[in-house]
Formats: structure tokens, sequence, C-alpha cells
């Protein structure tokens, strides 16, 4: 109902992971299956998605070391893993991962999980759709749907702000952690599924150490906190977990979270973590499935998929929580449920099929960058490096044989209006905001006066030079 990927999407801890921790949850056929897609999601979009080893340092008081190997043997043989290395014990006073740690941390364990760019995944899954003949339509809101003699007819908010009716032989609510305000107040069901909303903080702090593999912490509280390297010239830290109730679209931090995640991390720090370091901080809703677990961080990460299917009513498949890391097999579940309303759909396909831009082999990655760099060697390396990390392969289609700077248009910072139009013509791209904070994370990187410019080009005025 809004841009793309503004809700949960944008807001996770960007990990296609097993989830270490839900092996605790005896939560073995997820994270089964999560294994299992890491890298079947690497392989398909190697550009936004790329390995990351994981340290998780030994804590004298919290979970003894041979629960911590048992963890990661399953981790490491529960499925999947061809290109990702196993997991091993790591010296913390010979390995660099233990300079910028308390010198009381002398022994970790090191496993291998992947990074996402989240809310980039979200548009370019929405790109191959379209590709492949779907209609994606931002910023339209479901006001109501109604089942008449088998079809679905549906009331929409258009981005016009325009009411519109259009009908569905199926309806898929996948409305996140809406779905429930989808069925009581879009499809009026009386007494649907509950949810359990589960609010997640993460706060983006000052680069804290030099190399570039995470942090995995045990908290006190029997919780966990990663600590990893993001955007260059920071650290993302998170996450919380926390019981949320109303308006999933208004999470924000609180100072107790704030609190929460700079303590957590300054217990393994050498370097105290203070506010003064806070750059951005951002919150999501988890939409969980109410199993009525009674606190939030056990409650499960799995999703459950429900078919409703009155006598004469059109079907309404409702998805409950989830993970980015089993989106695709989310989807290919959801498929199957609805395979008997479409009988000549074909069966699962996209297991080895490529996202937009991501039509290389994960190991072609650092010399298809090297070649970018030198084709377009009038941009930095740095910034070449962030056009492919968006748009792999797609990044000639972005700069269509341009051979100068100036073929690119006039440049707000580091992105050109070149770039700006592709992503309003091929990323429904509309605000500032779509631009700073989804489809790219150059809020973290442009000036006020940049972002400024940005949003007064959008709004019809031109700068006449470079804002930098
Ligand atoms: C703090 C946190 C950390 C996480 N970390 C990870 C992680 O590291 N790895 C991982 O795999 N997963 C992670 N997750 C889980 C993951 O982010 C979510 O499961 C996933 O993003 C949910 O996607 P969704 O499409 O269901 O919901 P959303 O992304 O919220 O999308 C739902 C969409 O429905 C739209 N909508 C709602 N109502 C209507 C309506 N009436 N009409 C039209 N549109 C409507 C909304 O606008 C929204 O865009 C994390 C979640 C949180 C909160």
């Amino acid at each position: 109902m809004n841009d793309l990927a503004s809700g949960t999407s944008s807001a996770s801890t960007k990990l296609i992971h097993g989830g270490l921790r839900y092996l605790e949850l005896y939560e073995f056929r997820l994270v089964r299956e999560a294994l299992l897609e890491r890298e079947v999601l690497l392989k398909s979009a190697p550009h936004i998605i790329w390995p990351l080893r994981f340290i998780l340092p030994h804590h004298q008081g919290l979970r003894p070391r041979w629960l911590i190997r048992l963890g990661l043997f399953l981790y490491d043989h529960l499925g999947g893993r061809h290109i990702l290395p196993p997991s091993r014990s790591v010296d913390l006073t010979k390995d660099e991962t233990g300079r910028p740690l308390k010198e009381e941390y002398t022994n970790a364990f090191a496993y291998s999980d992947c990074w996402v760019e989240d809310s980039r995944f979200v548009v370019l899954n929405a790109r191959d759709a379209a590709n492949r003949g779907a209609t994606i339509r931002t910023r339209t809101k479901v006001i109501s749907a109604l089942s008449e003699s088998g079809i679905w007819i549906i009331e929409i908010n258009n981005a016009e702000g325009e009411l519109e009716t259009v009908c569905a032989k199926v309806l898929v609510n996948a409305a996140g952690p809406w779905v429930g305000d989808v069925l009581r107040n879009v499809v009026g069901s009386n007494d649907p599924d509950k949810i359990r909303q589960v609010k997640g903080s993460h706060i983006v702090v000052d680069r804290l150490y030099d190399h570039d593999q995470c942090y995995i912490f045990q908290n006190a509280d029997g919780r966990i906190c990663f600590a990893i390297p993001y955007e260059t010239n920071f650290t993302l830290i998170g996450t919380t977990d926390e019981d949320h109730h109303g308006d999933p679209g208004k999470a924000e931090i609180t100072e107790a979270e704030m609190d929460y995640l700079l303590g957590a991390v300054s217990e393994y720090f050498k370097r105290q973590v203070t506010r003064s370091m806070v750059r951005w901080s951002y919150s999501g809703i988890r939409p969980l499935y109410d199993d009525g677990a009674s606190k939030a961080q056990t409650a499960t990460r799995d999703y459950i998929l429900k078919l409703d299917r009155l006598e004469g009513h059109a079907p309404l498949l409702s998805v409950f929580g989830g993970k980015i890391t089993t989106s695709r097999k989310l989807a290919e579940n959801a498929l199957a449920k609805l395979a008997p309303f479409f009988p000549n759909a074909k069966g699962p396909w996209n297991r080895d099929a490529a996202l937009p831009g991501g039509d290389l082999q994960v190991a072609e990655v650092p010399n298809y960058i090297l070649e970018k760099q030198k084709a377009y060697s009038f941009l930095k390396p740095a910034n070449v490096l962030r056009l492919f990390k968006a748009y792999g392969t797609d990044i000639d289609k972005l700069m269509n044989g341009a051979r100068f700077g100036r073929d690119l248009g006039i440049f707000f910072g580091p992105i050109s209006e070149r770039e700006i139009e592709y992503l309003r013509e091929h990323e429904w791209a509309v605000t500032a905001d779509d631009i700073l904070w989804r489809r790219s994370k150059l809020g973290l990187h442009m000036s006020v006066a940049e972002q400024a410019a940005l949003r007064n080009y959008l709004d019809g005025i031109q700068p006449k030079k470079a804002v930098n």
C-alpha cells in the first residue's frame, strides 16, 4: 500500500541465515529449510547477497562450549552447504577478530551465513515478476474484498488516490504485520487467526572495527546480538524482541531498546559504544504466528499458510510469519496450495533462476567488479562497486554506453541523474525516501544539501550544477 519494502522487509537484520538460535527452540524444519535456501539465494543474486563469516565469542557464564559445538555441527551438516566454508574454532588471542574485543574473550567459534540487501531483494523480485507478466502496483491499498459467485471483487485505492474495482480468482493475503488487519477489516472475517507483532530495532553506529567479519554476541538474558560491518563506514547492531501493539507502520526504537543494544555490544568490545556514535536507527515488526509462546523471543519464526475455501466462496490464502531467507520456499508452498485452482500452472521453477542482475556465478563476482571499474573508470571505484552491489549485471543497462561522467547528467553526491531516472523507470521509485532508504542506503552517505537537492529534483527543480 506504500512503496515496495516499506513494511518489515526493509527493517530486518539482512541475513540469509539458518538461524543458529532457532536450534535451541527445536525449530529443525525451519533451520534446515533456511540452511538449504542460503546457497540457492546466493546463486540467484550474488550482487545483493554475499557470504559473511560470523565470530561467536565463548562467554564463560553463558552457553557451554559443548552446546555451541553441537549447534554448529548441526548447522554445518543439516544441509546444502557447498560454497560456504564450515565452522571452526578461533583463538582470539591470535586472530585479528580478537583485537577489538575485551581481553577476557580468548576463544570463539566461526561459521558462515549470508548477507542480503533486504529491500533490494524485494524490488528485484518485483522486477522479475514484472518481466514475467505481473503488474506491480505500488501505493495501492486494498480496501475491501468480497467473494461473489466464486470470484473476489476487490476495491482498491490506487496511487492517484482513486477507488477502482478489480476481480480475482484467488486472493493472497501477504500483508505481513497487517495480515490480521486485512482479515478483519478488508475481508470481514469474524474470528481471524492471531498474529503476534514482535518489534525488532537496530542501530547504525560509526564503524567499530576494521575487518570484514561479523560478531554474534550472547547476552546475559539468553538473547543474541549481531554487530555487522555495514555500508563501509558503519557497524549495524541488532536486534531487540519486544511485543508491539498498534500500527505496525509506526514502530520506532525506544530509549530502553537503544540502551539495551549499546549495553549488549559494550559487554564485548574494548571500546564503549555510546549514544554519540549512533548515526541511524530503524525498527520493524515481525509478523509472527501467535503460537501462545510466553516470551516474544521464543514465538515461532516459521511460517504458516492458511487456505480458506468455504463452500461457494473464492479461495483466500493468508500468510503468517516467515523469514526473508525462506521467502522463495514460502512462495513455492503457497503455490502448491493454490495448484488445484490453476490446473495449467507449471510446478516449481525458480530454484536455479537468477534475479535481475544476478546472472553470473558467485566465483565470477570479483573479476566482474574489476572489469566494470575499468570500463567506468570516470567514476570512483567505490561508486562502481556500489552500483554493482545494487544492479549486478544490469549496471550496463543503467550506464547505457556512458563514456564520461557528464553522460550521466547532474550528480547529487554519489548518485547521478541517470541512476535516479533508472530507478523511476525500472524500479517504481517515486520519492526521495524510496531512493535514499530502500533502493539504496545513500541516506547514510549523502549530505543534507545533496538530499535536499535530490528532493527538489524529484519535485521538478533541476540544479544548475553538481551538488556535493
Ligand atoms: C527486526 C527484524 C529482523 C529480521 N531479520 C531477519 C533476517 O536477518 N533474515 C531473515 O530472513 N528475516 C528476518 N526478519 C524477518 C523478515 O524481515 C520478515 O519475515 C519479512 O520481511 C516479512 O515480509 P512480508 O512481505 O511478510 O511483510 P512486509 O515486508 O511488511 O510486507 C507486507 C506489505 O503488505 C502491504 N500491505 C499491508 N496491508 C495492505 C493493504 N490493505 N493493501 C495493500 N498492501 C498492504 C504493506 O504495505 C507491506 O509493504 C526480520 C524481521 C525483523 C522485524
